[in-house]
């Protein structure tokens, strides 16, 4: 199975600058390639970062501010450039269809992508498959914004120890696994007989809004949580007038949410010291705090054995 990471191509929000692009994040999941928020420039951060066209299966746009959509045109004529040949689905705020539609096709080229448009206008699921469920949630900002969080299934890990105890070994754990129990010698095994609980992997995407109770719920209990830190405490005035967060409000969703580790990005142009976002988090959240740049990868954190 592929990792679960994330890689970052962009960190900067309103205006790039020498050393950060636009926003663009995608997440490895299984099989799943999620394009969250694609700013200028990302086609070209996605060959930088070595990320394959074919790997992209959704775009998911928060909201139709630039610094979050306007890659979409690029994104969309190279993968259909390059004859993706499975559907891509792209979800976005209902409110901004005309937008989507105009950047989808804002200019002329040989469309050959099925692209599923599948605008997200209420809180709730919008895609649910092997890789667990994908749902949306309200954010609080200038324009309808949505945030993401990904949700995988709790399941059972198997225990080899329990299985040698039970006397199993080759493919009648495959069966067990598959059918729930088997019988043996007369006896009948449980899957729980021989496995442990295995909390499912979380994962949230967050950016523009001001706090609000949408970003603890997207946010609870995140292995990864992506989320803007437009400004720092010293501007917190321009943080609420704005509707955006700072690194200390995103430290502490955090640490009441029970994230593990914190990715800060969506830096204001006018900061030139990433340092002082960790500190600003770092203060009031104990786990691991990364400071989003560009074509960084940051692991889903391992399962807690
Ligand atoms: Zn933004």
């Amino acid at each position: 199975m592929s990792p679960r990471e994330l890689v970052v191509l962009g960190t900067a929000s309103q205006v790039p600058t020498r050393r950060r692009n636009h926003n663009g994040y995608l997440l490895r999941w299984d099989g799943e390639g999620l394009l969250f928020d694609p700013g200028e420039g990302t086609q070209r951060q996605l060959t930088l970062a070595g990320v394959s066209a074919t790997d992209i299966t959704r775009i998911c746009l928060t909201h139709f501010h630039g610094d979050h959509c306007l890659g979409v045109p690029g994104v969309v004529q190279r993968l259909s450039l390059d004859r993706v040949a499975r559907p891509v689905h792209a979800h976005y705020p209902a409110s901004g269809t005309d937008h989507f539609r105009a950047l989808r096709h804002a200019c002329a080229f040989h469309d050959v992508l099925d692209l599923r448009e599948e605008p997200v206008d209420r809180d709730g699921p919008i895609a649910v498959g092997a890789f667990g469920t994908l749902s949306a949630r309200a954010l609080d900002h200038r324009v309808q914004t949505f945030g993401y969080r990904l949700v995988e299934p709790d399941g059972r890990s198997i225990r080899p120890d329990l299985l040698d105890r039970h006397g199993l070994s080759g493919p009648i754990v495959g069966r067990l696994q598959r059918d729930g129990e088997v019988v043996v010698d007369g006896r009948t095994v449980r899957l729980a007989d021989v496995s442990e609980p295995r909390r499912g992997q979380r994962f949230a995407f967050i950016m523009d809004t001001r706090l609000c109770d949408a970003v603890f719920a997207l946010a609870d209990g995140a292995d990864l949580l992506v989320i803007e830190s437009t400004f720092l405490s010293e501007d917190q005035a321009l943080a609420a007038e704005y509707r955006h967060l700072t690194a200390a409000q995103a430290g502490r969703v955090a640490a009441e949410c029970g994230v593990r580790t914190l990715v800060l990005t969506h830096f204001s142009q006018r900061y030139d010291d990433p340092v002082r976002f960790h500190a600003e988090a770092a203060a009031v959240f104990s786990g691991d705090v990364v400071v989003a740049e560009d074509l960084m990868r940051v692991p889903v954190p391992k399962r807690r054995g």
